[in-house]
């Protein structure tokens, strides 16, 4: 057991507190991480903010890059000092999910995550909930073996720390889920860390036109340094018409990556007949969305979702890492602000006003660090 730092969620609505926890020694099948660096995500946001249940004391952060400090005895391939990173699909490779390739939606993670009661607790001995089974808003993390994956030391560890969550979401939802074919038209609605990283999986899949649509003019500009051809106000009431004449008649994908219901209902009305939209966004249940059905039956759209990128984070994560290293991704551009450990409740104002583009926390850069 050891006392780490760690910023605590107490109540929610609420804000971040650094209180000193109690971290249990990993069980067999897990590890002990020094974190890092963590991003900051929105759905960490929306349990900060009460957009989304949680049940505190939490310690959220799931996407992180940090050091390993000690295996559990079943753990055969990761070693003390391996540079990690985590990610929140855990998976357990032998449910019908896993042997089906889709390990994002192993019927086990919400079990796995979970790991036991003592894992993380006050110094009282109250449990504390890391989310995801990482809690990676802390100096250290036991994590369960499958929710991490190892990375080579050429990588920078401020970048690594969005692969798991940011990265995987909006690539993965371009090449696993939506699979965009050469000379495709993509639209991504959103242009966050997430959009960014799905404009960048676009151009990699080899899409003639990638339109980007976000409120945001910095957020366009850097939509189309990364990537896009185009780049649309979605202020503008104009917005569909413009994609469905940019495009011929509307886009073969639109990509969701907003997380609300009334760019679900845009994403259809841009697609061609034929055409699949898919969300990314945590999109709420309240307002429902309206689909006309015509859309569905008439011209044979398809609106689906996509967990996590819908990822195999094991090949997944090294894959952007090697294309990253050799230049053909950019995936340093999604990070706006490294930030100290102790301002990351600023970290998350900076994301509520809907700016920035990834934030990450400099938690412990050490000699593991950049
Ligand atoms: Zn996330
Ligand atoms: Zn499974």
């Amino acid at each position: 057991m050891r006392r780490i730092t760690a910023a605590v969620l107490a109540q929610a609505p609420g804000r971040l507190e650094l209180q000193e926890l109690v971290l249990s020694d990993p069980d067999p099948d897990e590890v002990l991480v020094r974190i890092a660096y963590a991003g900051l995500c929105h759905s960490d946001l929306h349990e900060i903010d009460g957009t989304f249940d949680t049940t505190p004391p939490i310690v959220l952060g799931h996407e992180a890059a940090g050091v390993v400090v000690e295996v559990g005895s079943n753990v055969r391939d990761l070693a003390v000092g391996d540079r990690v990173v985590t990610c929140l699909s855990v998976f357990c490779g032998r449910c019908r999910a896993c042997v089906r390739g889709l390990p994002s939606s192993c019927d086990r993670r919400t079990e796995l995550a979970t790991g036991r009661p003592d894992r993380l607790t006050t110094p009282a001995g109250r449990p504390v909930r890391p989310t995801a089974g990482i809690g990676a808003f802390a100096e250290m993390a036991v994590v369960h073996r499958n929710a991490l994956v190892a990375i080579p030391p050429a990588m920078p560890l401020p970048t690594a720390s969005i692969l798991g969550c940011a990265v995987t979401t909006g690539i993965g939802a371009v090449v696993r889920r939506a699979r965009v074919e050469p000379g495709s038209s993509v639209v991504v609605i959103g242009a966050g860390g997430v959009g960014l990283a799905a404009i960048q999986g676009a151009r990699l899949a080899g899409a003639r036109l990638i339109i980007a649509v976000d409120l945001v003019p910095e957020k366009l500009a850097a939509s189309v340094e990364l990537g896009a051809t185009h780049a649309f106000d979605g202020r503008d009431p104009g917005v569909v018409a413009a994609v469905r004449e940019v495009t011929g008649g509307g886009a073969d994908h639109v990509i969701e990556a907003v997380g609300v219901a009334s760019a679900v209902e845009r994403a259809m009305a841009m697609l061609a007949p034929g055409g699949v939209a898919t969300v990314i966004g945590m999109v709420p249940s309240d307002p429902p969305i309206r689909l006309d059905g015509n859309d569905l039956f008439f011209l044979e759209k398809t609106l689906q979702g996509s967990f996590m990128g819908s990822n195999q984070f094991v090949r997944d994560i090294p894959a952007y890492v090697g294309l990253q290293l050799q230049g053909r991704l950019q995936l340093d551009r999604l990070v706006s602000e490294v930030i100290p450990f102790e301002a990351i409740n600023d970290g998350f104002g900076s994301l509520a006003g809907g700016r920035s583009r990834r934030v990450v926390v400099e938690i412990q850069s050490g000699e593991g660090g950049r």
